[in-house]
């Protein structure tokens, strides 16, 4: 391993800008680059870690002053020799001083290497990795919520308990495999079975957290229907209010995928403002109302928007909505031009609102923040990663073929449980390829 350095910081005017680096020689560099004031040092023998101040110095040259913390190694975040350097924030600065340190035998890091060698060197495995990668993806608080629970370990808690448990069930069943006349090693299969139900019943609920994990970390998807001018954009404006960071059409995408995300009260909605829905003979109609209908299914919220006078095929909208229960939600807007009844089909949570005052939109607020609520404080772990899932989905799978073949020699029952350890081995990162493990890393920012 040769010594790393980066920028830790935004590359950007800034009160403080932070260059890490790590490795055998970390310490050895900074010997080199800095000057002490009397009395002060890097790190004394024995000692895990210390923050000093000292001056950057380059030939002679006073480069800047700066705050020095070294943590040795394994007492570090990388598990090496740590030093990280806190200077002033001038952009020409930094990019001066990571130039000394390079000359002083440190070379640039790869995005994500610091993370990388943490993983490497066992101070964290892979699901607190991603973790720390989603919490600084994190552009809200639903999303830094769940990005910090992984990165808590909550994740890979339960995940090393799922994996005691196949190791012990293995465990059982090879001491049978090996020493089948011994009555030591002999297995009911009514206790195998046990346990293997009990594995999989932990490993289905990670499995089903997906959903909601997913939401949660990136937006819930909801189409939004309703007849031209009954006041979508409007109230899409209002529900977004000052909280409205991203409001974009992402580049590359059709009409009918995502047009705009918007955040409020803590949640993304990825908005797909569809065409509306009604029976047509027209062509290119029909192929906007096939888009609408798939927009529909593949949500996870239905906002129907109805304007001051429902019509027929404000009907025909509502109906194909309420097919999806529990998911539809129906606004009726311009409340703030009289009260209306409530149609006969509004069958689904109605809301009468207003674009124009905002009248009854906290209302529609508080319910969906209900509707996709989760209780952090919980123990439990939410999966939010895909590629944890599809590991997941194939312990599951491995599993119950497990019990399906209970009734057969053991050794089939441990072929099965060896083909779910190797997914836990690679969902943790104990047994991961080298590619995965760069296509994970290769993702992070540099100094990361
Ligand atoms: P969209 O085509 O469904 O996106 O509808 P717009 O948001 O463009 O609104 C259509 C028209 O209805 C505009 O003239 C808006 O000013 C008006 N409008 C939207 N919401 C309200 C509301 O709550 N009250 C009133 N009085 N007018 C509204």
């Amino acid at each position: 391993m040769d010594t790393i350095a980066a920028i830790a910081t935004a590359p950007f005017r800034s009160a403080i800008g932070v260059i890490r680096t790590s490795g055998p020689e970390a310490f050895a560099i900074a010997e080199k680059v800095l000057r002490f004031p009397k009395n002060g040092g890097l790190i004394s023998h024995g000692q895990k870690r210390n923050v000093t101040f000292a001056y950057f110095t380059q030939g002679g040259e006073t480069l800047d002053e700066c705050v020095v913390c070294a943590f040795r190694g394994p007492n570090s975040y990388t598990g090496e020799d740590v030093v990280e350097y806190s200077c002033h924030g001038g952009v020409y600065l930094l990019n001066r001083v990571l130039r000394c340190l390079f000359a002083a035998g440190a070379r640039q890091a790869e995005g994500g290497e610091f993370t990388k060698r943490a993983f490497l060197n066992g101070k964290m495995d892979l699901t607190r990795a991603e973790g720390v990668m989603d919490l600084i993806d994190a552009e809200y608080s639903s999303a830094a919520r769940v990005a910090m629970q992984e990165l808590d370990g909550r994740v890979g808690k339960s995940i090393d308990e799922i994996r005691g448990d196949l190791l012990a069930t293995t465990a059982k069943l090879l001491a049978y495999v090996d020493y089948p006349d011994d009555e030591i090693g002999e297995v009911s299969t009514d206790e195998i079975s046990e346990m293997l139900q009990k594995s999989l019943k932990k490993v289905s609920s990670l499995c089903s957290s997906y959903e909601q994990g997913k939401v949660l970390k990136d937006g819930i998807r909801t189409a939004l229907c309703g007849r031209p001018n009954v006041g979508k954009s409007s109230l899409m404006n209002r529900l977004a209010g000052e909280d409205r960071s991203i409001v974009t059409s992402i580049a590359g995408t059709t009409r009918d995928t995502v047009t705009e995300t918007v955040i409020f009260g803590g949640v993304k909605l990825l908005l797909t403002d569809t065409a509306g829905i009604r029976d047509t003979a027209d062509e290119v109609e029909k192929i906007g109302v096939d888009r609408a209908r798939k927009a529909m299914e593949q949500a996870d919220l239905i906002l129907c928007v109805f304007g001051e006078q429902v019509s027929d095929e404000d009907r025909q909208i509502a109906e194909e909505a309420l097919q999806y229960q529990g998911k539809s939600l129906f606004l009726f807007n311009k409340s703030d031009l009289g009260q209306r009844p409530l149609p006969s089909w509004a069958t689904a949570p109605s809301f009468p609102v207003s674009a124009k005052t905002g009248a009854g939109l906290q209302e529609v607020e508080e319910f969906v923040k209900s509707r996709f609520a989760y209780d952090f404080s919980a123990e439990t772990a939410l999966i939010s990663n895909a590629r944890q899932y599809q590991c997941l989905c194939r312990i599951q799978t491995a599993l119950s073929r497990a019990l399906d073949n209970l009734a057969l020699t053991p050794d089939v029952i441990v072929s099965d449980l060896e083909e779910a350890l190797a997914a836990v081995g690679e969902l943790t990162g104990q047994t991961v390829s080298e590619g995965v493990v760069h296509e994970i890393f290769s993702r992070f920012c540099v100094g990361k």
